[in-house]
């Protein structure tokens, strides 16, 4: 009979992620999971159907705190956990071990077990595994864990190797002692950050006839860089048969790394003991509600998040309710924390199952890490909140650095240009680069369609029509038909606002564009096109591209843009023109779905502290250009990266095929192999 019948569901290409099912005594458990902890016999502020309504499908409870209080007499009396909390799905009880470790001086350690003082009652406890698996055997739990031997992880080897020996002791011990109770036992891997002691005891460990694995000692002390090589040093080793728990860990970006090691389940306080604080995790990245910016804020926590707190209460409550130590505040905080964390396991698990978790997993990395995105210009002060508002509008607000003025999209958080003076790079990047005003001498040619996608401000815009009137209109022979793309105008609005801060903008242009989506500049010269709406959909209206100004926000923020997908589509419209596009990115990936969608790539120019940047070339321009083509080298170093697969593409798609088989690459390769048959042939 197994005590926790296992099936491995789905393991992610790429990565260790891994979905899968077991069932406890009590309900089938899905994972990843992520564990709330009950350390009390309740999770903190949180009603039992709370934690039903947001599908927590085991409870951590302490067997440390629970021996002291309220004492085992109590489960006996109440038949376990279960009847005394009402509780109708699995328990997970933690042995004592991390308790005693964290207790401060007031505790002697033997082989036999860890001797305290009681916290309650000060009376004198011995802990020993037997009388660890004792108390989870009345406790009831549907999983017991061993007690081991915690050290913080900084610990010299000899120490860490001393405690994760004992650690192995107590395991056979647990085992022993846990008889034919049908409760499953897990044993605990030891030996702090030392990579061979870690491989050492999952050896050990993974010897032993238990239900799953958990690895302990991390959290306490180690890196995050630590933790995770931790983490995966140390699921390399465990069976892939039962499951893996990585105990006390961590953030919601702590779970995803984990989990793309090959971890199936997690315990953290961090979802309650934050909101106590006031912080939340959202689905834009980390907020804390102490911060001024949020008083008179509308809306939810997390716009995408569907919890009883965001579906009833705007931020403003949340941050009144605090400030007035009402504890509901604490509370509702707390269940969208808890909702936000059990939405990403499930989210993870889901990835995992379709075959879609790298580009998941690559994709919350960076929400995941976000901190809170707007805020830094907002004073209490009438005067400053005045002005502050003066600098918002929608999603945008204006940064001021050094004299310079950028707008920043609150919602994501990035800055346009933030690295850079943004007229500067306009003018370097785009307008220079492109041989714009030379390529307006040509004579006898069409006019020279100009994509500007990514209006903003119209600083590449402006950068572009001041370049046109500054040329000598006897050499000017094409007329130029400057296309803007922008799906919120917000931005170029509120640029408008503040003319002292954007004097790109002192023109009649941006005024008539956004009046009229057109402006003809007097002399015929300049046809402005305004096309308002998403890229995506609305570059099928405009005239074919010559050159493309490729400037909208990050794939962060504007990720539809950056696909596979998208850069095939914008290909195809360039087939037959000779189309040079200009972009800041010199991102691997971005480059891989240039490549792959049929684009040659070539260097671009440096722009501030960007040693590159990317232009794309339709293959007619890349017949006849002044560029360096991406190489050899930068192909092998493809391979190599873990950046290769382009944004929104699968794995089974032809896109290595087309990057790595791409005429730009087969003209290098070949042109070495003639030169080796050549010399060849010359000397037979
Ligand atoms: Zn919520």
């Amino acid at each position: 009979m197994s005590r926790l019948p296992f099936t491995l569901e789905a393991t992610a290409p790429d990565s260790r992620a891994r979905a899968g099912r077991f069932r406890t005594r009590h309900n089938e458990v899905l994972t990843p999971t992520f564990m709330p902890v009950g350390t009390h016999a309740s999770v903190r502020t949180q009603r039992r159907e709370d934690l039903l309504e947001c599908d927590a499908q085991v409870l951590l409870a302490n067997t440390y705190h629970l021996l002291l209080r309220p004492g085992v007499e109590i489960f006996e009396k109440f038949g376990g956990i279960h009847g005394f909390m009402n509780w109708p799905r699995s328990v997970l009880t933690d042995s004592g071990g991390f308790q005693i470790f964290s207790l401060p001086g007031s505790r002697t350690m033997s082989e036999d077990g860890a001797e305290f003082r009681s916290y309650v009652d000060q009376t004198t406890i011995v802990l020993s595994p037997e009388r660890s698996i004792a108390t989870q055997k009345v406790i009831g739990s549907d999983i017991m864990m061993a007690l081991d031997q915690c050290v913080p992880s900084t610990v010299e080897h000899g120490v860490a190797r001393a405690a994760m020996e004992l650690t192995h002791r107590w395991a056979r011990r647990s085992l022993e002692a846990r008889g034919d109770s049908e409760q499953a036992l897990f044993g605990i891997v030891q030996g702090a950050c030392y990579d061979d002691l870690r491989i050492e005891s999952a050896r050990a460990i993974t010897q032993m006839p238990f239900e799953g694995f958990a690895i302990g000692g991390l959290a306490v002390g180690e890196s995050i860089g630590q933790r995770d090589d931790c983490t995966a040093v140390v699921t390399e080793h465990l069976p892939h048969d039962r499951p893996r728990y990585l105990m006390g860990v961590g953030t919601p970006r702590d779970l995803l790394e984990a989990v793309h090691r090959g971890v199936d389940m997690f315990d953290c306080i961090l979802p309650t003991s934050l909101a106590k604080q006031g912080v939340v995790f959202t689905s834009i990245g980390r907020r804390s509600l102490k911060r001024a910016a949020y008083w008179d804020r509308e809306g939810p926590l997390d716009p995408s998040c569907t919890c009883y707190t965001c579906r009833t209460y705007a931020i403003a409550y949340l941050v009144h309710l605090r400030r007035t130590w009402d504890t509901q505040g604490w509370q509702l905080l707390a269940l969208h924390n808890l909702h936000f964390y059990m939405h990403l396991m499930r989210s993870m698990r889901a990835h995992v199952v379709a075959g879609t978790w790298t580009e998941f997993y690559r994709t919350q990395r960076e929400v995941l890490d976000a901190r809170d995105s707007y805020g830094h210009k907002v004073v209490r002060v009438t005067k400053a909140e005045r002005l502050a508002n003066a600098m918002r509008r929608g999603r945008y607000e204006i940064v001021l650095n050094d004299g310079v003025a950028r707008m920043r999209d609150t919602v994501s958080g990035e800055t346009m240009h933030s690295v850079n003076d943004p007229a500067e790079e306009a003018r370097s990047l785009y307008v220079e680069q492109s041989r714009l005003v030379e390529r307006l001498e040509e004579s006898d040619a069409p006019p020279l369609v100009v994509w500007d996608v990514g209006l903003g401000a119209a600083t590449n815009a402006m950068a572009t029509i001041h370049a046109v009137e500054a040329m000598d209109p006897e050499r000017r022979k094409r007329r130029l038909v400057l296309v803007s793309f922008e799906n919120d105008l917000d931005s170029l609005r509120l640029a408008l606002r503040h003319p002292l801060w954007f004097r790109h903008l002192h023109h009649a242009a941006p005024h008539a564009l956004l009046a009229k989506n057109q402006w003809l500049s007097a002399s015929g010269a300049v046809d402005w096109l305004l096309m308002s709406g998403d890229f995506a959909a609305r570059k099928f209206d405009a005239p074919a591209p010559d050159i493309i100004f490729f400037d909208p926000f990050s794939f962060k923020t504007d990720s539809d843009l950056w696909t596979l997908a998208a850069f095939r589509e914008l290909a195809d419209l360039c087939r037959h023109k000779h189309t040079e596009l200009f972009t800041y990115t010199y991102s691997t990936q971005v480059r891989a779905a240039m490549l792959a969608a049929g684009f040659h790539v070539a260097k671009g120019r440096a722009t501030g502290p960007k040693v590159e940047t990317t232009i794309g070339l339709s293959p007619l321009a890349a017949e006849r250009h002044g560029h360096e083509l991406l190489g050899a080298e930068w192909l092998s170093r493809w391979q190599r990266s873990d950046a290769q697969v382009p944004l929104g593409a699968s794995g089974d798609d032809a896109w290595r095929t087309a990057v790595e088989e791409h005429p730009q690459f087969r003209s290098d390769v070949s042109a070495a192999k003639e030169s080796r048959a050549g010399s060849r042939s010359s000397h037979p």
